[in-house]
């Protein structure tokens, strides 16, 4: 009875699999299934079902082992190790090998020869959250068949993994009625791959497929290492319609001796002779459209084409994803191809925030006249603060006389996704209320009048487009990265809209939006009227909003960084905050919070996280100091941090931000008293040059740079120095946001996370992963 279950459902070929079957097949098996249902051609294989996993634990009487494992040990490290022993050593019942076998022989037979697979799990619905908390995501490729019981166990196995025990455990997840499907595929032998884009990479004209194509495995062309071929073709009638061959110099090819893939010089006719045919190229431009018509956004596609196989049957897709910089960028064409009539431009400034807006603009000088102000419109003032978030949210575009690219006006624009461009110097003086203009923030440009035919895109894609999918198989969709990838966050009801990103976490809570949009007040005000209680319930539910949204990646909740300026301007502030002349540079991060005055206040910051991380069980709520200046005085703030019932421990870490050159100079010595460092590229770059980040004049100069050799030095100094006190360093300044050359480089000097504005994630996560991959070549060399 049992055998025959499994002989019906132990094993299903992608063929019979639709997305609605995570349960059995898991959520890889799904995602492949749903992709070969609508005609998407993926290398063939199929998957042993969690039936096959329950089965072979029934055969081999596991099941009430590993309950009583799972029971007795209460150390997660020895029953995972137990566990894991136990399955390995474990007889796969012989009907199901022969199944197995069988399926795989269909596969051989397919291609004619012995193939290697790829043996990967597949997390089913229940685990799907332990398995990518607990990194249980075991692949194996370039599998033997000699190896395929061996690997299969292994992937079993890694549901016992010690973390992902542990994060069941702290979930009050029963580890023993978890289960595991595997997925095994057949490794493209490729003979030529690249990428593909929905539309011309060049310009974002959507009317047509591009195809870059290369010798061998995908990895040259996707790290850069040859010149591609390229082949265009209309989308109306798939006719190619221009094509230039490259000469490449290198292949990458898998080496079934050095059991490793290997870097291949190519000699003579084949370096300059076409990687692709034009029948292969034409059906990998069918596969294209269906993958576009099925997501409805332009898509970023990489391919394969089998060596072992015959057309049509050699041409693979083996990774879909949405196109991000045109989707995003949409707008940057349409001023070009769409222009009605003649333009004239009215001011300049620096591009904040890209994308493009018409409407009518309204000059506000005063935050007291915010009530003139109607939705759709666009915001002309001098320069903004945390007062005017509310009018920001409703402009469909902000343009400023003052600031640089890390003022408040370009940085709470990116967050929000509206075009911005800032330090126009007068563009107050030269607007004025009512007039139609077009703004282009991309070039940050203001046009008079309505410069393009039909209505612009102007919001950022800042969701993934893709719908009805689950979180686990649109992840699966982007790659894996060895450096975290965060994102930077300030409004906590934006979370909800960008939680479809592929993001491991929030490298940067600025709390100062709940403090001046949610509360008001200031704290120390409220302590004065006997409310304190309403500053730390307000903060921490602010907190928890984002943390239980992404549990259980961590939020890494920065204490207040206002400038006196800014706490000023909060409800009561004015009798607590002193008019300086310098705010920038005066009572700011660390030194307020353990001056007489503001402890009280900090005290209150820090009851909020806790309150967040103890009352609301939060535990992925981490804490980070701004602009730390000295050690003295972050011993003391730490020391006040725990006074307040938070220590550091394992799983609560305590960051400080590098972003005052003292940081970098003395990191041995900080490294000794905190988890980890964020570099804060936009002080850090204001300080190390001299810079004022917020001045519009050395902006346009071109002074205020964060690629200025002696920031990007400071920044692998810090990385090195903390590497060697065994702590991380992550980032969460603009500049990896602005300038992919600095996350390259970030990349490479090892930085452990990024941190970006929720536009550049699914980018930023593309590129590392290029970045790393090709180090790792480099490496393997
Ligand atoms: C920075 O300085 O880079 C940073 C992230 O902090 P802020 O922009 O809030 O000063
Ligand atoms: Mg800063």
């Amino acid at each position: 009875m049992v055998a025959q279950l499994v002989k019906e459902e132990g094993i299903l070929s992608f063929s019979n699999i639709r997305k609605e079957m995570i349960d059995l097949v898991g959520g890889k098996g799904a995602n492949l299934g749903e992709l070969l249902s609508q005609g998407i051609r993926v290398p063939p294989g199929f998957v042993l079902t969690s039936k096959a996993y329950r089965y072979f634990l029934d055969y081999n009487n596991l099941r009430e082992k590993i309950i009583s494992i799972l029971k007795e040990e209460k150390d997660s490290a020895t029953a995972s190790s137990r566990i894991k022993q136990l399955i390995l050593s474990a007889e796969i019942p012989p009907d199901l090998e022969e199944i197995t076998l069988n399926a795989y022989e269909e596969l051989v037979k397919q291609v004619g020869k012995e193939i290697l697979v790829a043996v990967r799990s597949s997390a089913t619905a229940e685990d799907i959250e332990s398995a990518s908390f607990a990194g249980q995501q075991d692949t194996y490729l370039n599998v033997e068949r000699s190896q395929l019981f061996e690997k299969i166990k292994l992937v079993w196995a890694s549901l016992f993994n010690e973390r992902a025990i542990e994060y069941r455990k702290s979930k009050g997840i029963d580890s023993s009625k978890v289960e595991m499907a595997v997925v095994i595929q057949k490794m493209v032998n490729s003979r030529s791959s690249g990428v593909m884009f929905t539309l011309n990479p060049a310009n974002g004209d959507r009317n047509f497929i591009v195809i870059e194509s290369s010798w061998g495995l995908g990895e040259a062309v996707v790290g850069g290492m040859v010149t591609p071929d390229e082949v265009v073709i209309s989308k109306h009638d798939l006719k190619i319609v221009d094509r230039r061959i490259s000469k490449k110099n290198l292949k990458i090819i898998y080496d079934p001796h050095l059991k490793a893939n290997r870097e291949v010089e190519i000699q003579g006719k084949e370096s300059e002779s076409p990687s692709i045919t034009d029948e292969e190229a034409i059906e990998l431009a069918k596969l294209a459209l269906k993958i576009e018509k099925h997501y409805e956004v332009p898509m970023d596609i990489e391919w394969a084409i089998d060596g072992d196989l015959t057309f049509p049957d050699n041409v693979f897709i083996v990774q879909a994803r949405p196109e991000t910089f045109w989707v995003s960028k949409q707008s940057r064409q349409e001023p070009v191809t769409a222009t009605t009539g003649e333009r004239k431009v009215i001011v300049k400034g620096l591009a904040a925030s890209p994308g493009i807006a018409m409407g009518k603009a309204r000059v506000l000088l005063d935050i007291k006249d915010a009530k003139e102000f109607k939705k759709g419109e666009i915001l002309v003032t001098r320069m903004t603060d945390p007062d005017w978030v509310p009018v920001m949210k409703v402009a469909s575009a902000i343009i400023t006389d003052e600031g640089g690219i890390t003022s408040h006006a370009a940085i709470v624009s990116r967050e929000l996704g509206i075009p911005a461009i800032v330090g126009t110097k007068d563009a107050t003086k030269l607007l004025r209320t009512g007039q139609e203009i077009t703004v282009d923030a991309t070039r940050g440009v203001v046009y008079e009048g309505r410069i393009i035919a039909e209505e612009p895109r102007h919001e950022v894609q800042q969701s993934t487009g893709l719908t009805g999918l689950s979180r686990d198989v649109l992840l699966s969709l982007y790659p894996v990265t060895g450096t975290k990838i965060y994102m930077n966050l300030g409004q906590p009801d934006m979370i909800e809209k960008y939680l479809d990103l592929p993001f491991d976490g929030i490298g940067l809570m600025r709390i100062e939006f709940i403090v001046s949009e949610w509360i008001k007040y200031h704290p120390l005000y409220l302590i004065k009227i006997g409310k304190p209680e309403e500053f730390v319930n307000k903060l921490a539910e602010g907190i928890a909003k984002v943390a239980s949204a992404i549990y259980p990646r961590p939020v890494v909740v920065r204490f207040s960084d206002f400038k006196t300026n800014e706490y000023r301007n909060l409800i009561g502030g004015e009798e607590f905050e002193p008019e300086e002349r310098n705010p920038m540079i005066g009572w700011r991060g660390v030194s307020r919070y353990i001056s007489p005055q503001y402890e009280p206040a900090f005290r209150l910051e820090v009851r909020a996280v806790r309150k967040a991380r103890e009352e609301m069980g939060l535990k992925n709520v981490w804490v980070m100091f701004p602009f730390v200046r000295t050690t003295w005085e972050l011993k003391r703030a730490l020391s006040i941090m725990g006074e307040e019932g938070l220590r550091r421990t394992g799983e609560f870490k305590a960051w400080i931000m590098a972003e005052v050159p003292s940081v970098v100079m003395m990191a041995d010595q900080f490294a000794k008293i905190v988890d980890g460092f964020s570099i804060g590229s936009n002080d850090l770059a204001q300080l190390t040059l001299g810079v004022d980040r917020d001045s519009e004049i050395l902006g346009r100069m071109g002074y205020y740079d964060e690629r200025d050799p002696a920031v990007l030095r400071s920044m692998r100094r810090l990385i090195r120095i903390a590497h060697r006190y065994g702590r991380t360093v992550s980032i969460c300044g603009q500049a990896p946001s602005v300038y992919p050359e600095v996350a390259e480089f970030l990349v490479k000097e090892g930085i452990d996370s990024i941190s970006i504005n929720p536009d550049t994630v699914i980018y930023t996560r593309r590129l590392v992963a290029s970045v790393e991959q090709k180090l790792l070549l480099n490496k393997a060399r």
